[in-house]
């Protein structure tokens, strides 16, 4: 049997079987087949996720095969997508019928069932993370049924279904609310970081998609605005857009010989960063949007993310900092603050409020414990919640008051697994057994 690890090297597995279906009914009889075997079915996207949740030690199963266009629609916008569809591949097919995706992350690699089942999110005030792009799903049962979830059909699943962390069923195909293709304009310069703290919660809606980025031991920000013009607005002209940030840091080799030379000599990070620092300048380039949202990302590393109340990130930030500094950490990877809209999906980490997300990361070498626990400390203070794809130490006992639907999402999820054929160690000490 072949093993099978996540991007992050942070979960391996070797699964008692792994099965490949192509259609919705193979996937209903592939969990009937592990239910008659006695084990868990666990359906597996990019592995992009850094915490245990796709770890499937029963059946995995492979949905690459999956994958495409079922329905498009392009007067309404609603796309039906099959559920191991990549998010690269769908933008492309999208962009071939005049749409895109209204909003995503920073990175386009996983699959669209993966993404959505984990709360994945890009940034802007008027815009939710990828499970409210959701219109309806297609949910392969514990009892072998296909159903059809939506706010007409099922209603009363909608609200968990739409981010279900994989604890539901097998999503088979997800109807996607699109908008016509468009262009983003973005605008990439450093600012002094105090001033983009103070000001943080009436900057974050200047434009439509603003974040930036602040490396430790520096008191530089990174700033990036993209804003949305009609798909006729002019696109930088030649070539592929190169940003400074993704490309020409993050996506080089470079930097992987920086944070390797760091992790050796922790005494050089500082320099290496404000370097980094140093060396950004500004950037503006226009394309569609789809190529601005997503880049690569080439150099690992570990990763923890919360979402905090949009008028935390100056005190979290700013504590962040003493507690580097008293620790005497050397930290490379920079630390990426975004916003979102609030919404109502039970378990998003947006749920009934307007969010700032703080993410920190660090290089794959580094021993990246101590920090990603101080800085996890630090954002439940402020009242946080742990991305479910992202490393947090969170149980369920402690999860219930921060998600004020939490218990009515264990409901579905007796209702529609109550053998809990969908679980795996990370759900039992997320949800419970
Ligand atoms: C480099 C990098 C950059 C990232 N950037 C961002 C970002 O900008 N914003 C953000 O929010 N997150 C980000 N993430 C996190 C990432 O988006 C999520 O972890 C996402 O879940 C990964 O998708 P995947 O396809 O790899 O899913 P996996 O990690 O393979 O699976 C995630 C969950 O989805 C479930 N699942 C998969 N397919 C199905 C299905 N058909 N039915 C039911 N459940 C299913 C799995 O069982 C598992 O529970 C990033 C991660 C990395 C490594």
């Amino acid at each position: 049997m072949s093993s099978w690890h996540n991007w992050a090297r942070t979960e391996q597995v070797t699964p008692a079987r792994i099965e490949r279906p192509t259609t919705p009914d193979e996937v209903v009889d592939a969990i009937a087949r592990a239910r008659t075997d006695g084990l868990a079915v666990k359906p597996i996207g990019a592995g992009h996720s850094f915490t245990g949740i796709a770890v499937a030690p029963g059946v995995q199963l492979d949905l690459t095969g999956l994958a495409g266009v079922t329905t498009v629609d392009a007067t309404t916008g609603l796309v039906t997508l099959a559920a191991g569809t990549r998010l690269h591949a769908a933008s492309a097919l999208l962009h071939e019928h005049g749409l895109a995706f209204e909003n995503l992350g920073d990175i386009d690699v996983q699959s669209i069932s993966g993404a959505v089942s984990t709360g994945t999110h890009g940034t802007g005030r008027a815009f939710g993370g990828l499970a409210t792009q959701l219109r309806a799903v297609t949910l392969a049962t514990a009892d072998g049924r296909l159903l059809r979830i939506s706010p007409t059909e099922n209603a009363e699943l909608w609200p968990a279904a739409r981010l279900g962390l994989g604890a539901l069923g097998v999503l088979v195909d997800l109807t996607v609310q699109t908008v016509p293709t468009f262009v983003l304009a973005a605008d990439e310069h450093p600012e002094p970081l105090d001033a983009v703290l103070d000001d943080w919660p009436h900057r974050s809606a200047q434009a439509d998609h603003v974040e930036f980025y602040w490396f430790p031991h520096t008191r530089l920000a990174l700033t990036r605005n993209n804003t949305r013009l009609p798909a006729d607005a002019p696109r930088t002209p030649s070539g592929p857009v190169k940003r400074w940030f993704d490309d020409e840091l993050l996506g080089n080799g470079l930097y992987e010989v920086l944070c390797r030379l760091g992790s050796a000599l922790p005494g050089t990070v500082p320099g290496i960063n404000r370097l980094a620092s140093r060396v950004a300048f500004t950037r503006q380039a226009a394309d569609y949007s789809h190529r601005i949202f997503a880049t690569e990302r080439k150099v690992r590393f570990r990763e923890l993310e919360y979402s905090v109340p949009l008028d935390a990130v100056g005190p979290v930030l700013r504590e962040l900092d003493r507690v580097i500094e008293a620790n005497g950490w050397r930290v490379t990877f920079p630390v990426e603050v975004r916003a979102t809209a609030p919404d109502d999906v039970w378990l998003s980490t947006a749920y009934g409020r307007a969010s700032s997300y703080i993410a920190v990361h660090r290089y794959i070498r580094d021993d990246h414990t101590p920090y990603l626990a101080a800085a996890e400390a630090i954002l439940r203070a402020h009242d946080g919640r742990p991305h479910w794809g992202k490393l947090h130490s969170r149980a369920a006992d402690d999860l219930r008051p921060a998600y004020p639907r939490f218990d009515d999402f264990l409901a579905v999820r007796d209702r529609l697994d109550p053998d809990r054929v969908f679980t795996n160690p990370y759900l039992e000490r997320v949800l419970g057994p």
